[in-house]
């Protein structure tokens, strides 16, 4: 099988910090070498996956917001798989605020947790009748009052269905921006302030989308594959993976594959 057109052979470096048992972080380096990498790197990161974009299927704002609450602890692909069936049926927050819980739980059970997703879809269409008049409010400061929506559901729907620029910082992105060197934080929200600071605004939503994919794809939670990475030369985490081309070529994972995380 030829590996995929975002895998791409590093030729033979020094592991870098981070692989050496430093932190990626470098209090040394100045905000504005900081900023010019980081600005670097997410350039890179655009040539490594054009085809970045949200893989929710959605047609709409109220669509888009039910299926990020459902995608909680599964994948984008099992919740596309039930959208259809879910939103012909509810097509707007007024028949889903009136589903019959059975029914709902019964639409609802493969994507785990079901039970708890249709308190969830239910409380939240609810919340969008009674105080939205139905309607997805298209502010960050209204959307976190609903009911299992925090920052990052909010940014997606605020930078896919609306056109606001938003951060989503899943555990991906995290993952990856700390190993980037650009933030030693953990709570989503500092993460989120930082990494504003360093990515030009226009460019969040399609920026986040990016990270996302290298997630999935490239930079794994366990085995990243720094021998394969685009990012190699800027990345301060550079062999904490397997650096030999072959060998991280073959962790590298397909799209279809990269949606099982
Ligand atoms: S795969 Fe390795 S080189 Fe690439 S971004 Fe992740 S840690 Fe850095």
């Amino acid at each position: 099988m030829s590996s995929p057109a975002y895998a791409r052979p590093v030729p033979p470096r020094a592991r870098r910090a981070a692989a050496r048992g430093g932190s990626p972080f470098d209090p040394q380096e100045t905000p504005l070498a900081r900023t010019r990498r980081a600005r670097r790197m997410a350039r890179e990161l655009a040539l490594i996956h054009p085809d970045a974009h949200c893989e929710l299927d959605f047609a709409n704002a109220f669509e888009l917001l039910v299926a990020t609450v459902l995608s909680a602890q599964t994948t984008d692909k099992m919740v596309n798989r039930v959208t259809p069936t879910l939103f012909a049926k509810y097509p707007d927050a007024a028949t889903l605020a009136g589903a019959d819980r059975a029914d709902l739980e019964e639409i609802l059970k493969p994507t785990g947790f079901f039970r708890a997703k249709a308190n969830s879809v239910l409380g939240l269409a609810q919340a969008l009748v009674e105080r939205f008049d139905g309607e997805v409010p298209a502010r960050m400061a209204d959307l976190v009052t609903l009911p299992g929506v925090g920052r990052k559901t909010a940014n997606v729907v605020l930078g896919n269905a609306f056109g606001v620029p938003g951060l989503t910082v899943d555990t991906h992105f995290g993952r990856l921006v700390r190993r980037f060197g650009w933030t030693t934080e953990e709570d989503p929200v500092k993460v989120e302030t930082e990494v504003a600071e360093l990515v030009p605004k226009r460019e969040w939503t399609m920026f986040s989308h990016r990270v996302i994919f290298h997630g999935r794809r490239v930079c794994h939670a366990k085995k990243a594959a720094c021998g394969a990475c685009g990012l190699a030369r800027w990345c301060p985490s550079y062999g904490i993976g397997p650096t030999d081309p072959e060998v991280a070529t073959k962790l590298v994972k397909t799209p279809a594959a990269s949606d099982t995380e």
